[in-house]
């Protein structure tokens, strides 16, 4: 291997910068690519989220409509050449929305692509409660996302990646700075998911719009009530509103201090909620993204949200009303999963995705030789195959002075569309 290749030095192992290694280092003449990253490969939501991923085009806004498609394929590829099935669970799902009480949306925080009309019957398929409307199924997969990056990972660096467990601490010209040493690149990526802000800052850039939405997460393992033998491979996509007799009644007798009526955040269930049977027989709940009140003295900081200095600090924050919350909402949801049935809490835990004021990524040059790909949101683990092909299209075309040709349009996804085009010189 010749050291005259270019370098590429990618700050961030999540799944984003993992994917831009792997394509990067799969094309013809590969350049030198390092991660750097300040924990370890997948430390953050990368591993932590539910690995749904969405192809069809009725689950995105416009500017990511491309990215979810080439996505899917890739990941289709990906589990063929790499064994998905085996090594990272890869499988199609079928989807499913479903309303519960009073609620009016089945989801407070997605578009969900509803494929037929609501049957106003209670009970569906047996294991979960509520009137349910079928959502497009075309394109679902599931994946085991800690799985997927470490195959990911194994795979690159047979192909030569180097990765450095390191921080950056500062940038002179084309040189990063490091507390593992110096790191000389030619083209810099990054990828520090939540982090990336802040990262830019130590680095002497302007801050990408890039904020963070907490989510926790719990993962039950199920208990079959008489008659129920299997949960089927279906993704759940729910709203659970207040005002349905019965079940609604079981689970508000749980709270404490509970008031009809009352929405303190400290209380009720988690309203919008999604259930991700996984291959493994656990269920992975999500949707709980209330900001968890263990964050610190928000007043000693006015930005909210207010990360961890690292993921390696995550677990920390979990919030035990917010998990509490699931809890209720899964109970109410399906008897499989109410744990004072024999169901158990195997997981309970938080991560932040990267978000932008739009919602939807930001990839590109932000200044000059310095790449950023970041603000995946809800969809990080769907759109990172396709954002590591096109990224890696864009630095090739860099490196050999060429136009860029491009799998999937991504002129939406532009980082400068916030604001006027901002020169960080080298
Ligand atoms: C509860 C939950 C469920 C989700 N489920 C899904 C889903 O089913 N489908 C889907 O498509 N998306 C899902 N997502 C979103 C998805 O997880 C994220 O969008 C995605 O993981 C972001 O990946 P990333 O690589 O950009 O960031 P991250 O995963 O945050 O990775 C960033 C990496 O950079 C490292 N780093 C940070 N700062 C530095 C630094 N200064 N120096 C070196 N390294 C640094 C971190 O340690 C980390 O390893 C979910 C998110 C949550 C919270």
């Amino acid at each position: 291997m010749s050291s005259s290749r270019p370098h590429i030095v990618i700050v961030g192992g999540g799944i984003i910068g993992l994917n831009t290694a792997y394509y990067l280092l799969s094309g013809p003449e590969p350049p030198r690519v390092t991660i750097v990253e300040n924990t370890h490969i997948a430390a953050a939501a990368s591993s932590k989220a539910a690995g749904f991923v969405a192809g069809n085009k009725g689950w995105h806004a416009p500017a990511n409509v491309e990215l979810a498609k080439l996505s899917f394929d890739a990941y289709t590829d990906l589990a063929a050449k790499l064994n998905g099935a085996e090594s990272f669970g890869w499988r199609r799902v079928t989807t499913t929305g479903v309303k519960i009480g009073n609620q009016d949306k089945m989801s407070g925080y997605r578009t969900l692509p509803v494929a037929g009309a609501l049957e106003a019957t209670s009970g569906i398929g047996g294991w979960a409660n509520g009137d349910k409307v079928v959502l497009i199924n075309e394109d679902s997969g599931q994946l085991l996302p800690g799985a997927f990056c470490a195959r990911l990972w194994a795979e690159c660096t047979a192909k030569g990646l180097v990765t450095l467990i390191a921080t950056p601490t500062g940038r002179d010209g084309k040189t990063l700075r490091t507390t593992e040493g110096l790191l000389k690149f030619d083209k810099l990526v990054l990828a520090a998911g939540p982090w990336t802000a802040d990262l830019c800052e130590t680095l002497g850039l302007p801050r990408v719009p890039v904020s963070s939405l907490p989510g926790h997460h719990i993962q039950i393992k199920p208990a079959m009530p008489k008659g129920m033998q299997v949960i089927p491979d279906e993704s759940l996509f729910c709203g659970v509103g207040a005002g349905d007799g019965n079940i609604l009644e079981s689970i508000a007798a749980d709270i404490p201090d509970y008031e009809p009526g009352s929405w303190e955040r400290t209380q009720g269930w988690t309203r919008t909620v999604e259930f991700f049977p996984r291959a493994d027989g656990n269920v992975y709940v999500a949707g709980e993204n209330a900001i968890p009140k263990t964050i610190g003295d928000r007043a000693a900081d006015a930005r909210l949200n207010r990360l961890p200095p690292t993921a390696a600090r995550c677990r920390a924050h979990v919030d035990d009303e917010l998990v509490a919350r699931m809890v209720r909402a899964s109970k109410a949801v399906s008897p499989a999963l109410d744990l004072d049935k024999g169901a158990q809490l195997v997981e309970a835990d938080l991560c932040y995705r990267p978000i932008t004021p739009d919602k939807c990524p930001i990839i590109g040059e932000w200044a000059e030789d310095i790449y950023v790909s970041s603000g995946h949101g809800p969809w990080g683990i769907t759109l990172a195959t396709g954002s590591g092909i096109v990224l890696s299209e864009l630095i090739r075309a860099d490196l050999a002075h060429k136009k860029p040709q491009l799998s999937a349009d991504i002129s939406g996804l532009e980082p400068h569309r916030f604001g006027p085009k901002r020169s960080a010189k080298l």
